[in-house]
């Protein structure tokens, strides 16, 4: 089964997961870019049950950003880490930038390009969602 790894900047906090990974897409809504600090998050859901925290856990912190969702980040160093969500508590949000080998996969999709950076152009010919796609990330 394939295992990947992955870290924060500063290594206090490593990460493990099992199993397959979900779609990956990259968000360019206004909330991952200002996490990221970036032009868009690119993210899978993985099941809740094929991640675990490997060491650093203590040094997690939490921000209620939206009714269901929890991002979390090293309050060492701030890097942005998993999302989770309290209405959906078997699924969570992996940011794959940390990853530390290559997941296999690759992004199929652009969402909420609506929201996109004006100063960011997409240049490849994945599909572009304005918002989520209507029958969810799964579906794609
Ligand atoms: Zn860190
Ligand atoms: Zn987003």
């Amino acid at each position: 089964m394939q295992k990947l790894t992955g870290k924060c900047l500063c290594e206090a906090i490593a990460y493990e997961i099992t199993g397959k990974l979900g779609p990956i897409v990259n968000c360019h809504c206004s909330m991952c870019r200002r996490w990221h600090g970036a032009a868009f998050r690119t993210r899978c859901t993985v099941e809740s049950k094929n991640f675990k925290w490997l060491k650093g856990e203590e040094h997690l912190s939490k921000y209620h950003s939206s009714k269901n969702t929890v991002k979390t980040f090293c309050k060492i160093c701030g890097s942005n880490l998993i999302s989770m969500y309290d209405d959906r508590p078997d699924y969570i949000g992996l940011p794959i930038g940390g990853l530390e080998q290559d997941p296999g996969s690759r992004p199929i999709a652009h969402i909420f390009v609506g929201s996109k950076s004006p100063w960011y152009e997409i240049t490849d010919n994945l599909p572009q969602y304005e918002e989520l796609p209507n029958d969810g990330i799964e579906s794609l």
